[in-house]
């Protein structure tokens, strides 16, 4: 029978997913595949007698051989020692029956995805096992709440969400379920820890953490191509040179497989009743139908048949001596997804600028604009009568709309000041698109994630009455900073910041919904996918304002729910925790 301490609810529950536990010592893995016999090579690493069973003989010597090769391996590396290796492969037995489980303290299930399978499975093992053996799920799409009711005592079902390849990943996700115990999770959470992983603890849900948090980066990708926003080739650049992600997301979605993932999304979608931030996209629908899954068919949204799928990105624009401003610059480059990498810099000390914002994107332009050679002013400075070459203004927020007749027209501190210094205009598009913010206007929009130091390369955007000089101007300022531009269509954001707040904004969400804690969605993702910076921390580092500001605005202007920002964030912002500059925000700076 489940104990008192047993059947605590589902928030003690996750709070005692960091008591101290202690790791099995006897632990079975039930399906020897990819997962499997990766987990089973960890178990036995740990210490743990270990029995691995599959019901198909060819699986399970396949999967035996292949965990005893990874202990060889890491011999060879020099990661374990010939007589460790070797005794962690005599720990490790085969095992063709699953009565043979009987005496395991945990036993972790890999089996195939199917929830019917998992049903039968769990009572079968119930049956076996002792009633204070711990059964595990390395499911990632099934709730673990769903597939412990399939067990005798549901208390004693948790996840323990692996990451592929399991020996390699540094992460493990502890998912508690609605009805796992405390002393459930803490054994999960000691047993991981002992297999050497940094574990978080997660809610039961869609995707758990790391999953559901990464859902925009594709998802929201999905959109701006929808859009025509950019082409795959410019955002797949666009995240890897401006953002630093390793991969893009189409990238990624061609890796895991475009048909995997476009039936997670549905799964998604299904559980949650059609939320509107995991609609799937009909783009995928479209390529699934079409049989293009990505790497395994050969092509995806890149074709992989002959050479490498895409060009190597270039390193930084070369410093080099260039005209005075304007004069030399090419012409800009025509709206729309092409790249330029701009090699010429000016010499520096020519050119004056006008920087306008209190954000952290002016703080640090203003930064690297002295840095590259600029006179850089504040908008109200006497300009000695040197027009400046750009206006920058970080701080461009929509006009207000139409005034009721009679109504004296409203003060824009910003646009009067932009106005009032004439000549090219350079519009940060993080409170709205370069259409909201300038209708029928001369300005070009610019959008770049902070911290600039680590960006590569600046977004660019301009209309049809955008001026030809404040875009060569924009082009030649960045290529002066050290940046390349690639020229994306409008939106709020463009295309890294849409992406980027997005993930935050799911981030918040799952933050406010308790699935997890501000440390285990940051260490989630970039643990479990190698972002190159936690969500949070990086909301920090943006400045929540303008985070937020990009949220909004994509709310108002696309007029969808799927925009809404989470509670969490509008609170912070509220309560004037505002990351950047400010010291708190998701973190404290002590942090
Ligand atoms: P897989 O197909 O490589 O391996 C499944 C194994 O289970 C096979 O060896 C199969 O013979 C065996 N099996 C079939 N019926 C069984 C039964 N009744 N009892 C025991 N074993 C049985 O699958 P996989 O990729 O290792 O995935 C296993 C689980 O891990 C799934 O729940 C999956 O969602 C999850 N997961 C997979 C990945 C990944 O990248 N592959 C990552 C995280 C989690």
């Amino acid at each position: 029978m489940a104990t008192q301490e047993d059947s605590k609810t589902i928030d003690e529950a996750g709070s005692a997913g960091r008591e101290e536990g202690r790791a099995a010592t006897v632990i079975g893995v039930l399906g020897a595949g990819t997962m499997g016999n990766g987990i089973a090579q960890l178990a036995a690493r740990a210490g743990a007698k270990t029995l691995l069973y599959d019901p198909f003989p060819d699986a399970l010597q396949k999967g035996t051989e292949s965990a005893r090769k990874g202990l060889a391996k890491e011999a060879q590396k020099g990661k374990l020692s010939e007589q460790q290796a070797q005794a962690a492969s005599e720990r490790l037995t085969p095992v063709d029956d699953m009565a043979a489980l009987s005496g395991c303290e945990l036993v972790i299930e890999a089996a195939p995805e199917r929830l019917e399978l998992k049903h039968e499975m769990y009572g079968k093992l119930s049956e076996i096992v002792g009633e204070e053996c711990v059964l595990a799920s390395n499911t990632s799409s099934l709730l673990v709440t769903a597939i412990a009711t399939g067990a005798s005592h549901p208390e004693r079902v948790v996840g323990m969400h692996f990451f592929n390849p399991a020996p390699l990943m540094a992460l493990l996700e502890v998912v508690a379920g609605v009805r796992s115990s405390s002393r459930a999770l803490a054994l999960a959470r000691a047993t991981g820890e002992a297999m050497g992983k940094t574990v978080i603890v997660a809610k039961d849900g869609p995707g758990f953490i790391v999953n559901r948090c990464n859902r925009p980066f594709g998802l929201e990708a999905l959109r701006l191509l929808q859009e025509q926003v950019a082409d795959v080739q410019t955002i797949d650049r666009i995240c890897r040179m401006e953002g630093g992600f390793r991969m893009g997301p189409f990238e990624l979605m061609d890796l895991v497989g475009v048909d995997t993932g476009f039936e997670i999304s549905q799964s998604f979608y299904a559980q949650s009743f059609g939320e509107p931030r995991w609609r799937p996209s009909m783009i995928a629908a479209r390529y699934v139908a079409a049989g293009l899954y990505g790497r395994k068919s050969g092509r995806g949204y890149y074709d992989y048949g002959a050479g490498a799928h895409r060009p190597e990105d270039p390193g930084p624009p070369r410093a080099g001596a260039a005209g005075p401003d304007g004069a030399g610059a090419s012409g800009p480059a025509r709206p729309g997804p092409r790249d330029r990498a701009v090699a010429d810099r000016p010499p520096g000390g020519e050119g004056v600028v006008v920087i306008a914002g209190e954000g952290v994107v002016a703080r640090q332009l203003r930064e690297a604009a002295r840095e590259a050679g600029y006179e850089v002013r504040a908008p109200h400075e006497p300009s000695g009568g040197v027009l400046p070459a750009l206006f920058i203004d970080c701080d461009a927020r929509p006009p207000a709309r139409e005034r009721p007749p009679g109504e004296a027209p409203a003060v824009d501190r910003r646009g009067a000041v932009a106005q009032s210094h004439g000549g090219a205009r350079l519009l940060l598009c993080a409170y709205g698109s370069l259409s909201a913010l300038d209708p029928q206007g001369s300005a070009v929009g610019f959008h770049v994630l902070a911290p600039l130091e680590r960006a590569g390369l600046v977004e660019l955007t301009r209309s049809e009455t955008s001026s030809p000089l404040a875009a060569a101007r924009a082009e030649r300022f960045f290529a002066a900073l050290g940046k390349h531009v690639a020229w994306v269509g409008d939106a709020p954001g463009l295309v890294l910041g849409r992406i980027v707040c997005q993930v935050i904004n799911e981030s918040a969400f799952a933050l406010g919904e308790g699935v997890g804690s501000a440390r285990d969605i940051d260490l989630g993702m970039v643990l479990g996918l190698s972002h190159p910076r936690g969500p949070l921390a990086w909301a920090d580092a943006i400045g929540l304002q303008h985070v937020l500001g990009v949220l909004e605005a994509l709310c108002a202007e696309y007029r969808e729910e799927r925009y809404r920002p989470a509670p969490a964030l509008r609170r912070m912002v509220a309560a004037g925790r505002l990351g950047g500059d400010s010291g708190e925000g998701f973190f404290a700076a002590a942090d």
